[in-house]
C-alpha cells in the first residue's frame, strides 16, 4: 500500500473473504501494482478452502459431462502449480478398480484417460502426470488391502494432492510479500455503491472501520449472496444451491495412492486417500437447505457418515471393523441452480459484475481450487476498466509458493 492509501483509506480493491479465491485474487492485484485490503471474518481458509478434497486436478469426472475447457485449464493450472509449490502440492498415483459390475468398463476408461493425457497439452505429454496405465495383476496385492473378488482390472494415473488451507495460507503470504494487506478478524458489514467507487464498513478489533475503493470484489464463497445482500443499492443475485460435500478421516494408513471408487449405493465417485498419516474418505453431494450460518459451515450428517463408511468398508475390508473416525467436515459447493444432479451440474466459475462497463462490485460464484490462480488473472481482467493503470510488480505464473 502506497502512502496515500494508508493516510486516507483508499484502496483500488477491497476483497471479502479469505479464501483460496480471496487470496488469489489479492496476490494477482498486488503483482498488478494495485493496492488491496483483504477482509477475512475468521482465519485463513475457514471456509470451503480447508473443506476440499484438496486435490490439483483436472477433475477426470467431468469429461463424463462434457466439461473439457473446464478439464484442460485445471491440467494447464495442475502444471504450473506443480512447478510453483513443490512443497505443497504432490504427484500422487491414483487407482481406478473396475469390479464385474463397476458401471465405468475398461475400455471406457482407457479412453477417458487418454483423453485426460491429451487435455493435459502436448508440453506434457512426455511428463509422468499425464502417463497411465492399467496395473497387472500381480501388483494387486501391493493396493491397501483393496478388494480383489470379482476385481476385473485396475488402472492407474497421477494427479495432485496438497494441503488445502497450507496452500491458501502460502498465496496470501505471497500477496502480501507484493503489499496487499489483510484484515483478520473482519467481517464486511455494508457497502455503498457509488458512481465510481464503494464506501466499505467492516467490523475490525471490535470496532467499526470504513474505507474506500475503487472495486469491492465478493469472495465469500457460500456466503456470497448473504454478503450481497448488505450492498446498496441492492445488486443482483444469482440463484444458487449450496451442496454439501463431507469427508472423514479415519485411522489407518493408506500409502499407496489414492484409490478413485464408485459408491456401492449410487455409483458417484469417491475418493479414499492418504491423509496426515490416516485415511480420508469423501466426499458426498446432500443439497443444503439452508443459509449458512455465520462463520460456521455445516456439520456431516449421519446418513453422509454411513454412506461413506459403507463405501470404505466395501473396497478395503480391512476396515470392515468398527473403524475409528478421527474426525469429519463438510464445505458447500456453490452450483448455478439448474436441472438434474448437483453431481453433474457444470464447474465453471462465474464472475457476476454490477455492470459490464467499469465495474464496482464482482462476485465469485463457485469454482476450483485448483484453478484459483487463473480465476484471480481473470477478475483482474474484468476489472481493468474500472482501475487506475499501476506498474506491473510481477507476473503470477512465476511467484513461487512456500510452505
Ligand atoms: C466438498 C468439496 C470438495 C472440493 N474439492 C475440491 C478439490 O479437490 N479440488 C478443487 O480444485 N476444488 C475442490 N473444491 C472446490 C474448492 O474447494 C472451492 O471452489 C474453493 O475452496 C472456494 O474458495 P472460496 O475462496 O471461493 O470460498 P471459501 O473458501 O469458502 O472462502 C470464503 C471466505 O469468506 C469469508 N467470509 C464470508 N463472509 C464474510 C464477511 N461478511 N466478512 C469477511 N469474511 C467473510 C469466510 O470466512 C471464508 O473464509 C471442493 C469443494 C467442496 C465443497
Amino acid at each position: 500500500m502506497d502512502n496515500l492509501s494508508r493516510m486516507t483509506n483508499h484502496y483500488d480493491l477491497v476483497v471479502i473473504g479469505g479464501g483460496i479465491h480471496g487470496a488469489g485474487i489479492a496476490q494477482a492485484a498486488a503483482a498488478g501494482g494495485f493496492s488491496v485490503l483483504v477482509l477475512e471474518q475468521h482465519s485463513l481458509a475457514h471456509g470451503t478452502s480447508s473443506r476440499s478434497s484438496k486435490l490439483i486436478h483436472g477433475g477426470l469426472r467431468y469429461l463424463e459431462s462434457g466439461q473439457m475447457a473446464l478439464v484442460r485449464e485445471c491440467l494447464h493450472e495442475r502444471e504450473l502449480l506443480l512447478n510453483l509449490a513443490p512443497d505443497l502440492i504432490q504427484l500422487q498415483p491414483f487407482y481406478i478398480p473396475i469390479y464385474s459390475n463397476t458401471t465405468r468398463r475398461p475400455a471406457q476408461l482407457r479412453v477417458g484417460l487418454s483423453l485426460y493425457a491429451l487435455l493435459g497439452g502436448p508440453s506434457s505429454m512426455m511428463n509422468k502426470a499425464t502417463r497411465f496405465r492399467r496395473v497387472p495383476r500381480r501388483e494387486w496385492d501391493n493396493l491397501d488391502g483393496l478388494a480383489t473378488d470379482d476385481l476385473e482390472a485396475v488402472f492407474q494415473y497421477w494427479d495432485g494432492q496438497t494441503d488445502d488451507a497450507a496452500l491458501t495460507r502460502a498465496v496470501m503470504r505471497s500477496a502480501q510479500t507484493l503489499g496487499a494487506h489483510l484484515h483478520m478478524p473482519a467481517t464486511f458489514t455494508g457497502a455503498q455503491l457509488h458512481e465510481d467507487s464503494c464506501s466499505v464498513t467492516y467490523q475490525h478489533n471490535g470496532q467499526t472501520h470504513t474505507c474506500e475503493t475503487k472495486v469491492l470484489v465478493n469472495a465469500a464463497g457460500p456466503w456470497v449472496n448473504r454478503v450481497l445482500g448488505h450492498i446498496t443499492p441492492a445488486p443482483a443475485q444469482l440463484a444458487v444451491d449450496l451442496v454439501q460435500g463431507t469427508h472423514l478421516v479415519v485411522a489407518g494408513n493408506i500409502t499407496h495412492g489414492i484409490y478413485y471408487v464408485e459408491a456401492p449405493q449410487d455409483q458417484r465417485a469417491v475418493f479414499v486417500m492418504p491423509w496426515q498419516g490416516n485415511t480420508l474418505v469423501g466426499t458426498t453431494e446432500t443439497v443444503y437447505k439452508d443459509d449458512p450460518a455465520v462463520p460456521l459451515l455445516p456439520l456431516p450428517q449421519k446418513q453422509e457418515h454411513d454412506y461413506l463408511m459403507q463405501t470404505l468398508a466395501h473396497y478395503f475390508p480391512a476396515y470392515r471393523n468398527q473403524p475409528v473416525i478421527l474426525s469429519a467436515f463438510a464445505g458447500l459447493r456453490v452450483l448455478p441452480v439448474g436441472e438434474g444432479k448437483a453431481f453433474s451440474r457444470p464447474r465453471e466459475t462465474i464472475l457476476h459484475v454490477d455492470r459490464l462497463e467499469c465495474p464496482r462490485l464482482l462476485t465469485v460464484y463457485g469454482g476450483k481450487l485448483t484453478a484459483y490462480r487463473l480465476t484471480a488473472e481473470r477478475v483482474m481482467q474484468r476489472l481493468v476498466s474500472a482501475l487506475p493503470s499501476r506498474t506491473v510488480r510481477a507476473d503470477t505464473r512465476t511467484l513461487i509458493l512456500s510452505a
